[in-house]
């Protein structure tokens, strides 16, 4: 079995609490995604993390529910300046996300067309599959990482690895399964991440004289 049989490995990261930080909203009182391009504010790590990732050769994508217009709280245009700003940070860092997947929908909704069930919503794990067959990515080599147990159901279910990061400003939900790993940040998720390959690729090379 030769190595270029395997798929790719990928990092699929949920965006707000992993990527951004959640923004307090005086009109919910609580905090929130980022609802304009100037409430998006990215953690000091998120760069270079993203950086070391990319470098490891992990193609990287974004994962995100956005249902701030479909429960009446935004337009769709702020998701979406919010959606271009985000990508034209991390460009012009030189971060290349190879692409971003997001769903607009929410059950509950009563704007026309967003609250029908939807495939996409995480916790489903429809789109990170999507993402996995037309990237040719290899679940097995590969990470979710989110805030939420809905990351984490999402991730499990397409068959990743996955690592719950904990953000103060995130919302507690219910989750199905456990997370592979807990990380404090971004940074650290990637420690875990490199580390954690680091082990599999050495297991993969068990028999092999040493040096
Ligand atoms: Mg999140
Ligand atoms: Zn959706």
């Amino acid at each position: 079995m030769g190595i270029a049989a395997l798929g790719r490995p990928g990092v699929f990261l949920d965006r707000d609490g992993v990527l951004n930080e959640h923004v307090f909203h005086t009109a919910s009182g609580g905090y929130e995604p980022p609802h304009a391009p100037d409430e998006l504010r990215l953690f000091p790590w998120t760069i270079p993390a993203l950086r070391r990732l990319s470098d490891a050769g992990y193609l990287l994508f974004i994962v995100s529910n956005q249902p701030d217009y479909a429960k009446r709280k935004t337009t769709l245009e702020a998701l979406t300046s919010v959606r271009e700003a985000l990508d034209a940070r991390l460009a012009a860092a030189g971060i290349g996300i190879t692409e971003t997947a997001y769903c607009y929908c929410h059950p509950d909704s009563s704007v026309e067309g967003y609250g029908i069930p939807c495939p996409c919503r995480k916790p489903s794990p429809w789109m990170v599959e999507q993402l996995l067959r037309r990237h040719r990515v290899d679940p097995q080599r590969s990470w979710m990482l989110g805030d939420r147990r809905s990351d984490i159901d999402c991730g499990a279910a397409a068959g990743l690895r996955t690592i719950q990061i904990y953000d103060p400003h995130s919302i507690p939900t219910e989750g199905v399964v456990a997370p592979s790993f807990r990380a404090d940040n971004l940074s650290e998720a990637v420690r875990v991440i490199l580390a954690e390959d680091d082990l599999a690729s050495q297991n993969l090379t068990v028999g092999r004289p040493s040096r």
